[in-house]
C-alpha cells in the first residue's frame, strides 16, 4: 500500500468557529423531525457538514478587508467596476452581468434564450440548470462521453462531452431547435470531473459550425483548469490564469456560481460577448434581481467576488484543494469503500449502490447512507441519485433512476483540516463494516420541482 499523502494547509488559522457534537440519540430524534432529510436538519447540530461547497468557503484576511470597502450606491459601486474588470480578464468576455447566485444567472440567461420545446445539451446537466431549462418547457439533455458513467475508468478528463453525439443531436433536431450549448466545469453531477481543452475545443468547433451559441456553466473553472494543468499534454508549463482565458476564448459566455470558485458565500454572474442578448439579460435582471451594477448583491460581496476569483487562481491553494480531495479518497480507497475513481475537484462521490448492495434503487440507497452517515457520525451528506434525479414515466408514475447512484462528500473550501477529514474517512469504513444494518426508504411527501430539497422520507 503506497503511503497516504496528507496535504498541508497553504494558510494558517485567525478566526475559528466552534463545530457541535451531538449524540446518537439526539441524531435520530432529529432524522425522524425532518422526515429522514438532512436538507432539513439545523446546521448547529451538523459536526462536519459535506453537504456542499457552495458558499461555505472561509473568506481570506483579503476578502474580509475589501468587504470593509463595500460602496453601498444603488448604481456604478466601485466594488461593481474592480469585480467587471477581474471577469474580464478571467473570462475574456464583454458584459458581466452579475446575480445573487448561479441559478439566478442560468434562469435569466434560459429565460433570454430557450423557448417551449427547444432542447438544451450538456455534458452532465446540474440541478439547477436542469430545473431552470425544463420549467420553460425545454428538454435538458445530457451529453457525456460514456467514461463519465463508469467509477472505475481511469480517465483523466471523464467531464468530457461526447462530441458525435452532440453532432448527431443537434442534426437529428435542427440547429433551430438547441438555443445553446452548455458545459459544466468541473462536471458537478458527473462526479466533479475536469473537461479537457481538447474536449472544449471540439465541442466549440461543432457549435460554430451549426451556429449554435456555446456557454460554460463555470462554477468550478479554477478546478477544471488546475486538472488540464496537471493531466493535459501541453499544459504544465502554463498558468491556471493563462489556461482559464484559453477555455473561455473557445466560448460566447458563461454562468458563474461565486459560492463555488470564487471563494465567496453568496453572488454570481453571466458574462458574454453578445450585445443584444446582453441588454435582454439586463432588463430581466432588473425585474427580480436589481440593477445591473449589482444585481441583487450588497457593494461588500461584489468586492469578495472580485478578490476571491484572483485568490482562486493560486496554485499552492489549488494543489491542496485537490490534494485534500484525492486525501480523503485514498483513506477510503485503503478502508475498502467504494467510490468514483478518479477523485474530482471538490468532492468525493462514494458509491451508494456497491456500498448498500442490499437496498435496491427505488428504496434509494444514497438516500439511506446520507441518513446513515448523519446518525451514526453527525456528517452532513448529499444524495446525487435516485431522490435528486429519477424521472417519472408519465402514464405509470414509474421512477426511471440515474445511471449513478451517488453520496458526494463535497469539501468546503478551506475549511476543514486533514484530521477532520480523517474523521469523515473512519466513520465511513466503520458504518461499511456494518452496512447490513441500514434500512431503504421510500417518499412520503414530495414537490413539484427540485425535490430533494423538501422531500419527506420514512425508513422502511
Ligand atoms: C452550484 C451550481 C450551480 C448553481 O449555483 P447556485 O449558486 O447554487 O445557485 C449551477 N451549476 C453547477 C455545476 C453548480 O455546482
Amino acid at each position: 500500500m503506497a503511503e497516504i499523502k496528507e496535504p498541508m494547509e497553504p494558510y494558517r488559522i485567525k478566526v475559528i468557529e466552534p463545530i457541535p457534537s451531538t449524540t446518537r440519540k439526539e441524531r435520530d430524534a432529529l432524522l425522524r423531525q425532518a422526515g429522514f432529510n438532512v436538507f432539513q436538519i439545523a446546521a448547529d447540530k451538523i459536526t462536519i457538514d459535506l453537504l456542499t461547497d457552495s458558499g461555505t468557503s472561509a473568506m481570506s484576511d483579503n476578502q474580509w478587508a475589501g468587504m470593509m470597502m463595500g460602496d453601498e450606491s444603488y448604481a456604478g459601486a466601485r466594488n461593481f467596476f474592480h469585480l467587471e474588470d477581474t471577469v474580464k480578464d478571467i473570462f475574456g468576455f464583454s458584459h458581466v452581468i452579475p446575480t445573487h447566485q448561479g441559478r439566478a444567472a442560468e434562469r435569466i440567461l434560459f429565460e433570454g434564450m430557450v423557448k417551449k420545446g427547444d432542447h438544451v445539451p450538456s455534458n452532465i446537466h446540474f440541478d439547477t440548470t436542469r430545473a431552470n431549462v425544463e420549467v420553460l418547457g425545454a428538454n435538458a439533455v445530457d451529453l457525456a462521453a460514456p467514461a463519465a458513467y463508469d467509477p472505475d475508468s481511469p480517465h483523466p478528463f471523464k467531464g468530457d462531452m461526447d462530441v458525435d453525439r452532440l453532432k448527431k443531436f443537434i442534426e437529428s433536431k435542427g440547429a433551430k431547435k438547441v438555443p445553446l450549448v452548455m458545459l459544466t466545469i468541473t462536471n458537478n453531477s458527473g462526479g466533479g470531473q475536469p473537461v479537457s481543452l481538447k474536449n472544449i475545443k471540439e465541442v466549440s468547433r461543432i457549435c460554430r459550425q451549426y451556429e449554435v451559441p456555446f456557454f460554460f456553466d463555470a462554477c468550478r473553472f479554477a478546478e477544471n483548469a488546475f486538472f488540464i494543468k496537471k493531466r493535459e499534454k501541453g499544459y504544465a508549463e502554463k498558468s491556471v490564469l493563462e489556461i482559464a482565458q484559453e477555455m473561455f476564448s473557445y466560448a460566447d459566455g458563461a454562468t458563474m456560481s461565486a459560492k463555488k470558485d470564487a471563494l465567496a458565500n453568496i453572488g454570481g454572474f453571466v458574462t458574454l460577448d453578445d450585445d443584444a442578448l446582453s441588454d435582454k439579460l439586463k432588463n430581466l435582471l432588473i425585474i427580480s434581481e436589481g440593477f445591473p451594477t449589482y444585481g441583487g448583491l450588497a457593494g461588500r460581496d461584489l468586492e469578495a467576488v472580485a478578490r476571491g476569483l484572483r485568490e482562486v487562481l493560486d496554485e499552492d491553494y489549488l494543489e491542496h484543494r485537490t490534494g485534500q480531495v484525492a486525501f480523503l479518497g485514498d483513506l477510503l480507497a485503503a478502508g475498502g469503500v467504494p467510490f468514483f475513481k478518479p477523485t474530482g475537484g471538490h468532492a468525493v462521490y462514494v458509491l451508494a449502490d456497491r456500498f448498500l448492495p442490499h437496498i435496491l434503487r427505488h428504496k434509494y440507497p444514497g438516500w439511506a447512507l446520507t441518513v446513515a452517515l448523519y446518525r451514526e457520525a453527525g456528517i452532513r451528506a448529499v444524495e446525487i441519485g435516485g431522490v435528486m434525479f429519477a424521472k417519472k414515466e408519465r402514464k405509470s408514475g414509474k421512477e426511471i433512476y440515474p445511471e449513478l447512484e451517488l453520496v458526494r462528500l463535497a469539501i468546503p473550501r478551506r475549511v476543514y483540516t486533514a484530521s477532520h477529514l480523517r474523521y469523515v474517512a473512519d466513520a465511513l469504513i466503520e458504518l461499511h463494516a456494518n452496512r447490513d444494518k441500514v434500512r431503504g426508504l421510500r417518499i412520503v411527501r414530495e414537490p413539484l420541482f427540485l425535490r430533494h430539497f423538501t422531500a419527506r422520507l420514512e425508513e422502511i
